[in-house]
């Protein structure tokens, strides 16, 4: 969840030999020139980009910050990108990078004096803006420019499946943590939090739309960055019961391991390493690139007695969930702590949705990096989760909710396996196919080898 260079020794000394080692280069350029001839103060060493639903990231890794500008042409659109005493380094090719990309079509570079330009061929008229990152392992100094409208990818897919009155499905936001140039914590081997996150967050969409009266939300769907404040949006508008972001944990200490659960606390930190670990997650939306300024940020005193209010109760909701998912994450890998942490994390800031931060393991020890990156685990701590979410919420669902609706009916229930027929099952609990259905929202009799159904009481 952290920013890892100085977490990871081994990743720590590498990035120190990096930077060492270009001191060394420049100072070898600056050798080689006549003296009055400045030396090209920085090196473009790579291009990438990032899709997000919204805007096309292009990111350009260069060896020291450059001053850059920015402008649009027209017929046919172009952005082009100066950037002033720069030269690209040898072997720096942009290759392939822009195929299969919403707005970038190509990119063709040049040399202009002392500094280098980068052309994009972009298919539309495009918003471009640009600012610096700084360095964090495993990526360096970076320009970033963000290219907004042009050819507008579609808007995630948010279906809400119609459900008679009263039986709406709860909804689970599920926030892959960091993504885009904010990797989080980095483990042994280059493994990125970013990445496993994300798959494991993937692992719990499936596992929850999976059973019948749920619908969960990815909020970040690809290798991209969201500022905290627009998971929460993403969230709000899904109407979600649930916000749950998933992250990895990472530590100085390479022998610190097991999951916790965080909720956010109005107190402060409830330990020292819940207290270290916000702190440094505050700087998330600096290292990945929180672009805008926001001007509506201004406190308003009776906004934030209001949204104090409301956080109390979801406070002890995010409790709940959180040792919920606590219970069934214990037979699955062990616990760093067995009760759920309290810390002032910004991306839990929800006021009106319980929230809760799921960190599966700790990134920085070996033995949980390789669990966390194998498809098995990944399966058994997706499972857990969502079966803890559905323990909490089959006796706390909101009202209106299917799931709400069978706990009313009192029904009990089961898990699919191999072989079972809806009219078998009926028979054995002496009810009908008919009343399971509609107890389970089912329109057809497609049932699935570890689908979770209730079984209507009577
Ligand atoms: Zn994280």
């Amino acid at each position: 969840m952290t920013r890892t260079a100085e977490y990871s020794q081994a990743n720590a000394d590498s990035s120190r030999w990096q930077r060492l080692r270009r001191i060394e280069l420049l100072g070898l350029i600056g050798l080689l020139l006549l003296p009055g001839l400045a030396a090209a103060a920085s090196r473009l060493e790579g291009l990438r980009m990032h899709e997000a639903p919204d805007y096309t990231r292009v990111v350009l890794d260069v060896s020291a910050p450059a001053e850059f500008s920015i402008f649009t042409l027209d017929n046919p659109h172009r952005v082009v990108v100066d950037m002033a005493n720069t030269s690209a380094a040898p072997g720096f090719n942009p290759g392939m990078v822009a195929a299969g990309r919403e707005r970038v079509t190509g990119v063709r570079t040049s040399v202009r004096g002392s500094g280098f330009r980068v052309v994009l061929d972009v298919t539309g008229p495009v918003e471009p803006s640009g600012f610096a990152l700084d360095p964090v392992a495993p990526y360096g100094h970076r320009l970033v420019i963000d290219l907004a409208g042009g050819k507008r990818a579609a808007k995630p897919e948010r279906k809400v499946v119609s459900r008679p009155k009263g039986r709406r499905d709860v909804v689970i936001a599920i926030d892959a943590g960091h993504g885009g140039e904010d990797p989080g914590a980095l483990g042994p081997g280059g493994v990125l939090e970013k990445d496993v996150v994300l798959q494991i967050s993937r692992r719990l969409e499936q596992k929850l739309s999976a059973t019948s009266g749920y619908q969960a939300v990815m909020v970040r769907t690809g290798d991209y960055y969201l500022a905290h404040r627009k998971r929460q949006d993403v969230a709000r508008d899904a109407r979600a019961d649930l916000f749950v972001s998933v992250h990895a944990d990472a530590f100085k200490e390479p022998s610190v391991y097991g999951a916790s659960v965080y909720t956010l606390s109005g107190r402060g930190a409830s330990s020292e390493t819940a207290r270290w670990l916000a702190a440094s997650h505050q700087n998330s939306d600096l290292i990945g690139g929180e672009a805008e300024i926001h001007l509506n940020d201004q406190p308003d005193g009776i906004k934030e007695v209001l949204l104090d209010l409301s956080m109390d109760a979801n406070r002890i909701a995010s409790i709940e969930v959180g040792a919920a998912i606590l219970d069934t994450m214990a037979p699955v890998t062990k616990l760093h702590k067995k009760d759920v942490e309290e810390a002032g994390f910004l991306v839990l800031k929800s006021p009106d949705i319980p929230s809760v931060l799921v960190e599966t393991g700790f990134i920085s020890n070996p033995g949980e990096a390789k669990r966390l990156r194998s498809v098995d685990f990944q399966n058994r701590i997706a499972a857990a989760i969502a079966t803890g979410i559905r323990n909490y919420m089959s006796a706390s669902a909101p009202d209106g909710t299917l799931v709400a609706w069978q706990r009313r009916q009192g029904g009990q229930r089961y898990t699919i396996s191999r072989g079972d027929t809806l009219s078998d099952i009926a028979s054995r609990y002496g009810t009908s196919t008919r009343r399971i259905k509609e107890a389970n929202g089912m329109r057809n009799d497609v049932i699935r080898i570890g689908q979770v159904i209730t079984i209507p009481a009577g």
